[in-house]
């Protein structure tokens, strides 16, 4: 599938193994240092997916996980929402800025699907005329909802791409459908889920906006951008990288 819109998008056969080395990495790396979010867990209900995805919109994830149970404690279904008193929701959802704009997603969106039965919506058109349901939100939801292999390309995860990879193919005239292009065959294919959290995770922990770790970076030995920087092969680096 291309960017939403688009054509579909043919990646260069260098970019492929680029890739295809990047998420190797990228998983094993996730293995061992992968955040644990209760949004993540196994035995999550669709319900607690979107709320997660609608919270994490514009804030970190460090600040959601000390709100998020608290709020599916006090509102633990699409009724409850939809029932919800404006300023109890508001109160809730207060300290994770963007309070006013949420509450009112929330309550139009809890309104929506209570509307359709408690049912999800399952294709990108219908999820995305959801108010407080984005482009991203939505492929949130069509990946970890419905297990589709859907890039949650955020800016960590473009970051990490266009720093590893450098200036990409047709990125100067469709910036945009290159990173999705880029980010889908990341992130297609068995594991999907974790290739996009182990993306995320990297992004944030390691190829951070500023400073990003290079020096101790497992990727650095292919990546264009520590490349440019000349860096030296160090110790630590090569066992963190088997
Ligand atoms: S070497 Fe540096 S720029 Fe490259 S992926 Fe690692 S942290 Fe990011």
């Amino acid at each position: 599938m291309g960017w939403p819109g688009h054509a579909p998008y043919e990646l260069a056969p260098e970019a492929g193994k680029r890739l295809h080395w990047l998420r190797r990495r990228l998983l094993s790396w996730f293995a061992r240092n992968g955040r644990s979010f209760l949004w993540r867990e196994p035995d999550r209900t669709p319900y607690e997916v979107v709320v997660a995805e609608v919270l994490l919109q514009r804030t970190t994830a460090v600040g959601v996980a000390r709100a998020y149970s608290g709020f599916i404690e006090h509102f633990p279904s699409w009724t409850s929402l939809s029932q919800a008193p404006l300023e109890c929701l508001e109160s809730a959802l207060r300290p994770l800025g963007l309070w006013r704009q949420k509450t009112l997603a929330f309550q139009s969106l809890a309104q929506s699907i209570e509307a359709n039965g408690g049912a999800i919506p399952r294709t990108r058109t219908e999820l995305e005329r959801l108010r407080g349901i984005g482009p991203y939100t939505a492929s949130a939801v069509l990946a970890i909802v419905y297990g589709r292999a859907e890039p949650l390309l955020d800016v960590n995860m473009a970051r990490l791409l266009v720093r590893f990879l450098g200036s990409s193919e047709g990125a100067e005239a469709s910036p945009k459908r290159t990173l999705h292009a880029l980010a889908l065959r990341l992130v297609r294919g068995k594991r999907s889920l974790e290739a996009n959290w182990a993306a995320l995770d990297f992004g944030a922990l390691v190829c951070r906006a500023r400073r990003p770790l290079c020096p101790e970076c497992p990727l650095r030995t292919r990546c264009q951008y520590a490349r440019s920087l000349k860096l030296q092969p160090t110790p630590s680096a090569d066992v963190l990288s088997g």
